[in-house]
């Protein structure tokens, strides 16, 4: 055996009879890094998308399983969204974990783009670090339960398709968070801070076009075009862009456009996002494109039919979990680069368009903001868990400063020790925060009265996907 498998042999042999106090906790999650570093890694290298995720979210389950967690898998309608519950009673702490990855962005773990041969998919939004680092703190704060005789119950929520797929609406709309006090989520980023700004709430979904096929030179005349139908709708969009509120963002792609120049497409498709910071904006503006959708197939003679295939609202944040969470960041501290990691760091920061930030940026935690302008510029089905229960998220600096999401060099620094560095800094600041609820109920209620407030007397939750299915086949 090498000495660093029998080292990582002995912390499993450890006794759980010291894990009462915070510190302690900290200690049990550095000791089994080893074992979530590898969940992470094998997540990494499968990079399942969208409600394929079979092999990562079997091995999040048969960890959990492991653990003394009692497992329910395919939950929701959805095949690889499960919970994990340990313990009795309340408080009900769930943390969150997702593990899809991304169309598109095969990369290796190295600073320059380079595709892997075995991979199209990619994880470049670090939903591995996510999964793998929520799962340990599950396990974590699981340990210290058993060992400190606390109250209450600790879960993990398997969430799959985070990417466009809204799968943590379907939990919502399936009553899995009824009994739940408090949610937690964090995400990979390339800086450490709570997560205090909202989100855009976003409605997608597929535009399909039917027309005629016909020979494209020799009788032109008898065919009708879907490709135009396509492109007519995204002419008026495009226009409609004007006159949209503020901070709307409007995005499409061609999914399917013919197969050939010489024969009129008889089928064409189109992808489109429709978000905003304000989620009634959302369902306007899309009612809109639907209309455009329906001038564009009137105008070419092509008809048109459409999906909603996803649909989150913005993040509702919540200051008094937030200034837990932050205490704890504080206390763990950012990610401390080796001399190695911060040359890959710099490689990767000259990739990026404009100017990175020093490496060394990993290592800060800003001071608390309660109310951040901006900063929220992409959407997240973990709102429509924020307006359901008391919710609170942090981001930690998995990516050299700089990286932009959902990028390659995204892939690559979350497939070196850099990422697990920040999974580790997460895991730690999920688990103490949830220790912090579980001894101080008054924080919970707190949470709860700012909750209620900020969400409305009249509130009541209507998804914006509707009551659809879960679209399993959204990224075929
Ligand atoms: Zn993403
Ligand atoms: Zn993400």
């Amino acid at each position: 055996m090498n000495p660093r498998l029998l080292a990582f042999a002995l912390t499993l042999a450890l006794p759980l009879g010291a894990q009462t106090s915070k510190p302690d906790v900290f200690k049990r999650i550095d000791e089994t890094k080893a074992v979530y570093d590898d969940i992470a890694m094998k997540i990494w290298s499968y990079a399942e998308i969208g409600y394929k995720e079979t092999k990562s979210a079997a091995l999040l389950q048969d960890r959990l399983k492991q653990e003394g967690f009692t497992v329910q898998a395919g939950v929701a309608g959805m095949p690889t969204a499960f919970t994990a519950s340990y313990g009795s009673g309340s408080p009900v702490i769930v943390i969150m974990g997702e593990y899809d990855a991304l169309p598109g962005v095969s990369q290796e773990a190295v600073p320059e783009k380079k595709a892997r041969a075995d991979a199209t998919a990619g994880h470049a939004c670090g939903h591995h670090l996510f999964g793998a680092g929520s799962a340990q703190a599950a396990v974590a704060v699981k340990d210290w339960l058993k060992a400190s005789g606390q109250k209450g119950t600790i879960r993990f929520y398997g969430t799959p398709a985070e990417e466009g797929g809204s799968g943590k609406v379907y939990m919502v709309r399936a009553g899995l968070f009824k009994d739940v006090d408090v949610a937690f989520h964090w995400h990979p980023a390339s800086a450490n801070g709570v997560i205090m700004a909202t989100s855009l709430a976003n409605k997608s979904g597929k535009f399909r076009f039917a027309g005629v096929a016909a020979h494209a030179a020799a009788s032109p005349e008898r065919g009708r075009s879907s490709l135009d139908g396509v492109e007519a709708m995204n002419y008026m969009v495009n226009m409609m862009r004007e006159h949209v509120p503020d901070s709307t963002r409007i995005h499409y792609i061609i999914t399917r456009g013919g197969e050939a120049p010489n024969v009129v497409p008889a089928f064409a498709e189109s992808y489109y996002y429709v978000r905003s910071p304000n989620r009634d904006v959302v369902r306007e503006v899309w009612e809109r494109v639907e209309k455009a959708a329906q001038g564009a197939a009137l105008g070419t003679e092509t008809k048109v039919e459409w999906e909603v295939t996803g649909g989150v609202y913005e993040l509702l944040p919540n200051e008094a979990l937030g200034r837990a969470m932050h205490e704890n960041l504080q206390a763990v501290g950012g990610v401390k680069y080796t001399a190695e990691e911060r040359d890959f760091a710099a490689k990767i920061g000259r990739t990026v368009l404009g100017q990175a930030p020093a490496p060394e940026m990993a290592e800060l935690i800003p001071p608390f903001n309660p109310t951040p302008s901006g900063g929220g510029g992409g959407s997240t089905d973990v709102a429509d868990v924020s307006w359901t229960v008391p919710t609170v998220g942090v981001r930690t600096a998995t990516w050299a400063p700089g990286t932009p999401g959902h990028s390659w060099q995204a892939v690559a620094c979350g497939g070196t020790s850099m990422g697990l560095k920040g999974m580790n800094v997460a895991a730690k600041t999920l688990a103490g925060t949830a220790l912090d609820l579980f001894q101080q109920p008054d924080l919970i209620t707190k949470a709860k009265a700012e909750f209620e407030k900020r969400r409305g007397s009249n509130f009541k939750y209507e998804a914006l996907l509707g009551d659809r299915a879960p679209a399993l086949n959204y990224r075929d």
